[in-house]
């Protein structure tokens, strides 16, 4: 038997834990560490798959006493930037999920995807607030904020939460409310993953009926005019209906239905919530606006949300940036329509911008989201594959820049995209937030082990040092030292 001196510091891991404990040489190491994004490939020294709160708590604790940062993933939708070093929790087992049909709330574990909760409020005529894609975890999205589609009829995902279960850097498990934790529930809505891990959240759902949704692909060739109605008529859009409107430049494959594979589209996507008669009249102005190739608009369940923007269900390899505009004026436009009008050659497959306003813009202040007082969100999205990947951060910056007065300084963190160094990966927040998440971070992670994606401060651990320990802990334990 193993005298507790000889234990390694990766078999220690694994005795705390009831969950898999990865080193690098494992077979199951590179799955357990694989995001969405094929472009971000994670590189911890150690990866572990929790089952419950019990679990991350003793796997923080294990790493706090040897000063090892940690990062989480869910789904890795959100992995923009490389993990490097440290130890990788991954929660996509912890997948709780409960329903409460008469308060109308859900409970849900940090493995939760947003298709579980949209599947199961359906049976009780309930809907929780997802975005354009319901593979995203529900979790990592409402830290983030959480742009729903039904966005300006009901605010941000993060307006709706009830609790949130956190372990700190120490591995102690707080319930964070308002009442019970009012300055950490302030910062979790919106603050993403600087605090400590979230292992389950209990929030609000919303009646699923009376949608009225889908998308309008139109002929790119009249991505003019549809740009110019699109702007005058978001206008006088009711809060019930929210839009967006995409230049895609769709490949010619067999995933793309026939009519739109290959093809430079404007796609603008629209739901309501309310009678289909005025949802359709409403409409009407852009229909009219230029001639489509498609119109999937109807009455839409809630369990078919994905089927608006038809994001991508597979992973792919995508480099990404985001920011916020206040108008869509006609410089704005131009610049628009220079990058990804008719005839432009780009690498760029989306540019989209998103209607905010409405309940998103109605905060009271309670909350830690960017982007409550822009217009729309401006997001971008390219295949990093060689050459498009060394020129998609040249047009992005290209895009910014032309875009820069009529935008917001600021980002909105889910749809920001890939950060470029440190000051860039604290845009989301504007200076009094990030005063109160550095404030809150100084007193619950002083050393700041939760330094990956977009979070404040620097680093404070010494990496170079976790590489030697960890790795040689690993080979010990390979080697059952
Ligand atoms: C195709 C696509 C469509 C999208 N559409 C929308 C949209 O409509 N609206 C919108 O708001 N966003 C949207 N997003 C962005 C998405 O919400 C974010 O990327 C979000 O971070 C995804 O969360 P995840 O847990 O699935 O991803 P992950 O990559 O697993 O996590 C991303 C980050 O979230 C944090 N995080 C995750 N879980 C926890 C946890 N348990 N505790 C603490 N921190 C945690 C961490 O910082 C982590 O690095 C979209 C993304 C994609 C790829």
């Amino acid at each position: 038997m193993q005298s507790h001196a000889s234990i390694s510091a990766v078999s220690e891991l694994q005795l705390s834990v009831r969950g898999p404990v990865f080193t690098p040489a494992d077979p199951g190491f590179a799955t357990e560490v694989a995001a969405f994004n094929l472009s971000t490939q994670h590189q911890p020294h150690l990866a572990f798959g929790a089952l419950d709160a019990e679990d991350v708590s003793a796997a923080v604790k294990w790493a706090a006493e040897r000063g090892i940062p940690v990062a989480v993933q869910s789904t890795g939708h959100g992995a923009t930037n490389a993990i490097e070093g440290g130890l990788l929790i991954s929660t996509r087992r912890m997948l709780e999920l409960s329903i409460d049909p008469l308060e109308k709330t859900a409970r849900v574990g940090a493995g939760v995807r947003w298709k579980a909760v949209v599947d199961e409020a359906a049976a009780f005529g309930l809907m929780g607030l997802c975005g354009s894609t319901t593979d995203v975890g529900v979790v990592g999205y409402t830290l983030g904020g959480g742009l729903p589609i039904m966005g300006r009829k009901y605010g941000f995902a993060s307006d709706h939460v009830i609790a949130f279960e956190l372990v700190t850097a120490d591995g102690t498990q707080h319930r964070v409310t308002q009442d019970e934790n009012p300055e950490l529930f302030f910062l979790l809505r919106g603050g993403k993953g600087n605090l400590g891990i979230v292992t389950a959240m209990e929030f609000h759902l919303f009646p699923s009926q009376d949608i009225f949704a889908g998308g309008i692909y139109f002929d790119g060739d009249h991505a003019a005019t549809v740009l110019q109605q699109f702007s005058e008529w978001v206008g006088t859009l009711p809060t019930e209906a929210s839009a967006s409107l995409a230049f895609l430049r769709l490949p010619d494959m067999d995933i793309i239905p026939e009519p739109l594979r290959g093809k430079f589209v404007v796609h603008l996507r629209y739901a309501y919530q309310g009678d289909a008669a005025t949802a359709t009249q409403l409409l009407e102005p852009m229909r009219r606006s230029a001639p489509f190739m498609m119109d999937g608009t109807g009455p839409l369940d809630s369990t078919r949300f994905d089927t608006i923007h038809m994001d991508p269900d597979q992973p792919v390899p995508a480099r990404e940036c985001g920011f916020l505009l206040d108008r869509l004026d006609g410089p704005a436009r131009e610049a628009i329509l220079r990058h990804f009008g008719p005839g432009v050659e780009s690498p760029v497959l989306m540019a989209e911008l998103r209607l905010l306003g409405g309940a998103l813009a109605a905060g009271d202040g309670q909350d830690t989201v960017g982007g409550r007082d822009a217009a729309f969100s401006f997001f971008m999205a390219g295949m990093a594959v060689p050459p498009l990947a060394e020129l998609l951060p040249k047009v992005y910056d290209a895009v910014r820049q032309d875009l820069r007065d009529a935008s917001n300084s600021g980002t909105f963190v889910n749809l920001h995209g890939h950060f470029v160094d440190a000051e860039d990966r604290e845009r989301a927040w504007g200076p009094a937030i990030r005063e109160r998440l550095r404030k809150a971070k100084a007193e619950l992670d002083p050393q700041n082990m939760f330094s990956f994606g977009h979070v404040v401060g620097l680093p404070v651990i010494d990496q170079t040092v976790l590489l030697e320990d960890v790795v040689t802990s690993g080979a010990d334990a390979a080697l059952g030292n």
